[in-house]
């Protein structure tokens, strides 16, 4: 018998079962691995959906954030410029408002002015339209005897007339041109009496051409006065030959002062020596225009009283 070598023999069915285990261990491990590697392919696949989809989110929700803030910055804007406009309306308003207040003051204190300025110390005076009996000038002063041609005369003059007439004088002497006051106030009365010494003397005929009737005076009003020189021995008749009525034609209007009566004016004789007071303002304007008192209409006139008392 020969002794053929045995491929089943129970050796060899040790080896086939060991690779077999070997096999199926090696199998199902890679199994498993793959299964594994499977799962996490799954799980990373899942997971870059997920990060994906929240990047996505992301982005969507900054935009829509962006796009929030952006709205909110826009509204609050318009409001912030609608304020802005409304306070320039407001403050608009208000200096509307305040020049009205403005304007009524103005109004309200050049009404006061006027209601305190004496009308009648710019009216024209004749022989037709004169001075009431009763009026008198609401305050007077008496010019200081230093100013005085009399060293015994009280004179009296309206007393916000006074400082312009004292400077007037004070700023003359100071150019070398010495004047006095002769004449000043004078009552209804005086000047009634006075024509009567006039009439006495002259005639009535010439009395009426050289002194004015009781009433027609402009010294009843307290700001007019009869000016005179040193060396014409108390006599006013010679006062437009002095330096000092020169001086004056030249300067008065600058302290208020106009003639009345200048040389051929067809109102009044001529009187070189009385001068009255009417203000700066309309006396300047009269010195610039080269026109009298006298030539104005009463209308134009009256548009200074409220300036009467004024510097310039
Ligand atoms: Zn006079």
């Amino acid at each position: 018998m020969i002794n053929t070598p045995n491929t089943h023999s129970p050796k060899n069915w040790g080896m086939i079962t060991a690779f077999a285990v070997v096999a199926a261990i090696l199998i199902s491990g890679g199994y498993y691995v793959y299964s594994r590697l499977t799962s996490l392919s799954t799980n990373i696949a899942t997971l870059s959906g997920q990060i994906n989809s929240l990047e996505a989110r992301m982005s969507s929700t900054t935009a829509s954030l962006q796009n929030n803030i952006s709205q909110t910055s826009n509204s609050l804007n318009n409001a912030l410029n609608q304020q802005i406009q409304s306070s320039a309306a407001i403050a608009q308003q208000l200096g509307n408002y305040q020049q009205q207040v403005s304007t009524v003051s103005t109004t309200v204190s050049t009404l006061q002015k006027l209601s305190k300025t004496d009308s009648q110390l710019l009216e024209k005076y004749s022989k037709v339209f004169f001075l009431n009996e009763y009026y008198a000038p609401a305050q007077l002063v008496a010019v200081p005897n230093d100013y005085s041609y009399s060293d015994t005369k009280v004179l009296k003059l309206q007393n916000e007339v006074w400082p312009h007439l004292k400077q007037m004088i004070d700023d003359a002497k100071s150019s070398s041109v010495t004047m006095y006051v002769f004449s000043a106030y004078r009552s209804f009365n005086e000047q009634s009496a006075l024509k009567s010494d006039y009439k006495v003397t002259y005639g009535s005929g010439t009395a009426n051409s050289f002194s004015a009737d009781q009433g027609y005076s402009e010294h009843q009003l307290g700001t007019t006065i009869d000016m005179i020189a040193p060396g014409l021995g108390g006599i006013l008749d010679n006062f437009g030959d002095t330096k000092q009525y020169t001086w004056l034609i030249n300067n008065a209007y600058r302290y208020g002062f106009v003639i009345s009566y200048p040389k051929n004016n067809t109102f009044y004789v001529y009187e070189p020596w009385h001068w009255r007071f009417v203000g700066v303002k309309l006396a300047t304007d009269l010195h610039n225009q080269g026109k009298n008192f006298y030539d104005l209409d009463q209308r134009t006139i009256d548009t200074y009283l409220v300036n009467f008392f004024d510097a310039q």
